[in-house]
């Protein structure tokens, strides 16, 4: 820490400094913890066919029921996990927790359609080369069909490490597990790698799903999305879907599936069920 330390010793540690420092060691530790306390919980949310309106499956998304501050996001907790490296123990909980639930549902609802999980990982995970193994035990563990699992990584991920990344994907995409692009267009979002990683799904980012109807540039980027991915042989998924109006559009666009608060919320696990009975009455 001498390059840090000021004139004085320890003048560039002012107390926001420290502050912030202690609150991150405090948050790692508490994020541990909630890990052995099964302050953890995945959350589901579904992600529907835009051509029929059916239920095609759901996202596993992770939230911590804090014991103090109650439900705190993702985004909070994310990147103190992946910088610790927790994300790893966390990641493969997800993984386990989602891939249960999905072999639950499977056998027990009635769907036209075999429904399908999709997983976030972090970069951390995509570097850890125990990712593999992690998907495969799930795999064996729960004895789903390898399609109906996705897993994904964002743009920025793949491109961190692009050599390691690819390494990995190939593993994962020789398991037969679907791999899709998260947050699409707010990386490099470069055609290329697209095609040099083995991706079958691309996340349209919500920020363009948000700009449908509002400014022509979201439309434009959306539409160039859809061409693009379609003419290597993917499949488009919009986030953030809120209106029947966004919904519109994107239909209109070609887009293939859509996610969002106009379909339902990121739910836990019992509730997800509840609201997926009223989807297949066509009630929801
Ligand atoms: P993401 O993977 O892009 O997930 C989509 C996010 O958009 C979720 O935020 C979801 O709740 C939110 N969302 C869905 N529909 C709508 C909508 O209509 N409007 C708005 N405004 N938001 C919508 P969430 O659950 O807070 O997760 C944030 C991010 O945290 C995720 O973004 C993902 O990057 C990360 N994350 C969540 N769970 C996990 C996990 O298990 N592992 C890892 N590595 N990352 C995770
Ligand atoms: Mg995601
Ligand atoms: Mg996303
Ligand atoms: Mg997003």
């Amino acid at each position: 820490k001498a390059k840090a330390a000021g004139r004085n010793g320890y003048a560039f540690f002012d107390s926001s400094l420290r502050e912030h420092v202690q609150a991150r060691v405090e948050l790692e530790q508490a994020l541990r913890r909630a890990l052995e306390h099964g302050e953890l919980e995945v959350y589901y949310q579904p992600i529907i066919d835009l051509g029929t309106d059916e239920l095609t499956g759901f996202e596993a998304l992770l939230r911590w029921n804090h014991p103090e501050r109650g439900l705190v996001s993702p985004k909070e907790f994310i990147p103190v996990a992946e910088e610790t490296g927790l994300i790893v123990p966390i990641g493969a909980w997800v993984l386990q927790q989602a891939t249960e639930q999905l072999a639950d549902w499977q056998a027990n609802l009635g769907t036209a359609r075999k429904l399908h999980m999709s997983v976030n990982v972090s970069p951390r995970q995509l570097r850890h080369d125990e990712l593999v193994d992690q998907v495969a035990i799930a795999l064996l563990d729960t004895g789903i069909d390898v399609s109906t699992l996705g897993l994904e990584i964002t743009e920025t991920a793949m491109m961190e490490d692009p050599d390691a990344a690819a390494a990995t994907l190939r593993g994962l995409r020789d398991l037969g597990v679907t791999l899709a692009v998260d947050d699409f267009g707010t990386g490099y979002s470069a055609l290329g790698y697209l095609k040099r990683f083995p991706v079958g799904i691309v996340k349209v980012d919500r920020s363009f799903v948000a700009g449908l109807g509002v400014d022509v540039d979201s439309e434009a980027i959306v539409r160039a999305v859809v061409a693009m991915a379609h003419a290597i042989g993917l499949t488009v998924v919009a986030e953030g879907i809120e209106t029947p109006l966004q919904r519109d559009r994107l239909r209109e666009l070609g887009c293939d599936m859509a996610q969002g608060y106009l379909y339902g919320c990121p739910r836990p696990a019992s509730l997800t069920l509840s609201h997926h009975d009223l989807w297949v009455a066509g009630a929801a």
